[in-house]
């Protein structure tokens, strides 16, 4: 208790076992603490302003982190897209050259069957004109 009376105190305070007994003392004590409660009031203050500023920097850090993990699994989930419809596109295009090769086939044994049914066709008729040249020469 004896620290906390500092050099202010009186004759009279300095004798006795309390910390101030007269009215001066006693002021004295109130101003100096008043003075003391405003410096730890402003200490207090700057240092909540310093922990909100950290709080607000690392809010914001995590913000662009949890951003960042975000798009970067958009951007994987999108190549992952992008190499399932490439694979679906190699696909389709075997298909259509498949499906293409087999149409060329196709018309390939049409125009041979066509060919050959006018051929047989052509050839009946011809011989049947020989025939009947004959058979018109054999009556003459
Ligand atoms: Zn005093």
């Amino acid at each position: 208790m004896a620290s906390r009376r500092g050099s202010s105190s009186c004759a009279l305070c300095e004798g006795s076992n309390l910390p101030s007994c007269c009215t001066a003392c006693v002021n004295a004590r109130l101003v100096e603490y008043h003075a003391r409660l405003r410096m730890m009031r402003s200490l207090r203050d700057s240092l909540q302003a310093r922990i909100a500023a950290r709080l607000e920097a690392k809010s914001e850090v995590d913000e662009q982190r949890i951003w960042r993990v975000s798009k970067t699994q958009d951007i994987m989930e999108l190549r992952d897209r992008l190499t399932e419809l490439k694979g679906k596109t190699v696909i389709e295009k075997t298909k259509v050259q498949q499906s293409s090769s087999d149409l060329k086939a196709q018309t390939a044994s049409l125009n041979l069957a066509y060919v050959t049914v006018y051929m047989g066709t052509r050839a009946t008729s011809e011989t049947v004109n020989q025939n009947h040249k004959i058979g018109r020469m054999v009556y003459l």
